[in-house]
């Protein structure tokens, strides 16, 4: 639908060279070097600014901080970067965006902007379970992330949800600090990759609870317990972690551009790697869009830098 039919939108003043959809690390990245390249870009950051990183507490992964730093400092420090060098930033959802043309334009709030080139970066969700006590103890105990968090469970007892290549790799990796992790999964067999799956379930540290389903967390300000029902028989119990990891899946949020941009079957924007162009011409993407793998701050805003300097080069061969 053409966004006059949808919203009553004004249109902003001249074609602008840049667009960047996305305030995480890999949009404000986009944005630092997009602004002191003097490319003057608008980034729409999004109702709320700042990413997945501003839902969590210590960053002890992101180079340059030998003792670590909070998510929100590290987005506000990075906001602030872009804007020292002239980034135009823009608090708003993005709502509609027609990415074919020369000229590229994108609502947010009630005006239509145009640029030459596009940036996507708006991230991805990981899937909740959507269980008591989950929202309330992210961060104290509820993970998404093990790759972030794992190193906070040395010695502690962990429970894994999930059955695919996520959830093997999750607990895996957490073998090394956990004293135990136990593999939930609803299912009687894992839907991972066979090699996967058997480097998971011959690992001594590793139990699984086969045609379980998580029912809750429990703590009052750290989780002490994850409440389980046998899918089987409806027994219910509990799981004595400190611990519990949510790999059931992540979503790219690429619906606003999918029919556009190609996007594969899990909905991750395509790119042509190493570069981050996509199948339309100025129209480039980067971070956790379009990552299914690494899903990491400092790869996010790599990618975020890549996306910058090809837009850059788009834009000079455009003359
Ligand atoms: P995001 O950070 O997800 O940012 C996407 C942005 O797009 C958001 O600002 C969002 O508002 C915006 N957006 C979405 N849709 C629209 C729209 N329609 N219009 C405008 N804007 C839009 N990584 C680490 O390296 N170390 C860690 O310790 C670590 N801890 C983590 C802890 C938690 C709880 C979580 C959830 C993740 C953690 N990660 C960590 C992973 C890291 O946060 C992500 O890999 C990284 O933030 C991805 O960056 P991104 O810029 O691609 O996307």
């Amino acid at each position: 639908t053409a966004p006059e039919t949808r919203y009553s939108v004004r249109t902003d003043r001249d074609v602008r060279n840049l667009i960047i959809i996305g305030s995480g690390p890999a949009g404000y990245t986009a944005a630092v070097y997009a602004a002191r390249a003097d490319l003057a870009p608008l980034v729409i950051e999004g109702a709320a600014f700042g990413g997945a990183l501003m839902t969590t507490t210590e960053v002890e992964n992101f180079p340059g901080f030998p003792v670590g730093v909070l998510g929100p400092d590290l987005m506000d420090a990075m906001r602030k970067q872009a804007a020292r060098f002239g980034a135009d930033l823009l608090c708003d959802d993005a709502v509609h965006a027609e990415l074919g043309g020369a000229v590229k334009r994108v609502c947010a709030g009630d005006v239509e902007y145009r640029a030459r080139a596009v940036i996507l970066a708006t991230g991805s969700a990981w899937r909740p379970l959507g269980v008591p006590g989950e929202q309330r103890l992210l961060g104290r105990g509820v993970s998404s992330c093990a790759t972030c968090d794992g190193f906070f469970f040395k010695g502690q007892h962990v429970a894994v949800v999930g059955g695919g290549d996520s959830a093997m790799e999750e607990a895996t990796f957490l073998t090394r600090y956990a004293e135990s992790v136990t593999i939930v999964h609803r299912r009687d067999e894992f839907r991972a990759s066979r090699i996967m799956a058997e480097r998971a379930l011959a690992d001594p540290k590793i139990a699984v609870r086969w045609n379980t389903v998580v029912t809750g967390v429990e703590g009052a300000d750290r989780v002490t317990a994850v409440s389980v029902r046998d899918a089987r028989t409806e027994a219910t119990g509990t799981l004595d972690v400190t611990g519990l990891f949510i790999a059931i899946g992540h979503d790219p949020r690429s619906e606003l551009f999918a029919g556009q941009v190609d996007v594969d079957a899990q909905g991750y924007v395509r790119t042509q790697a190493p570069s981050s162009r996509t199948n339309l011409p100025g129209v480039f993407a980067c971070g956790d869009l379009v990552d299914r793998t690494y899903r990491q701050a400092v790869t996010a805003a790599g990618t975020g830098c890549v996306a910058a300097l090809d837009a850059e080069r788009h834009l000079a061969d455009l003359g």
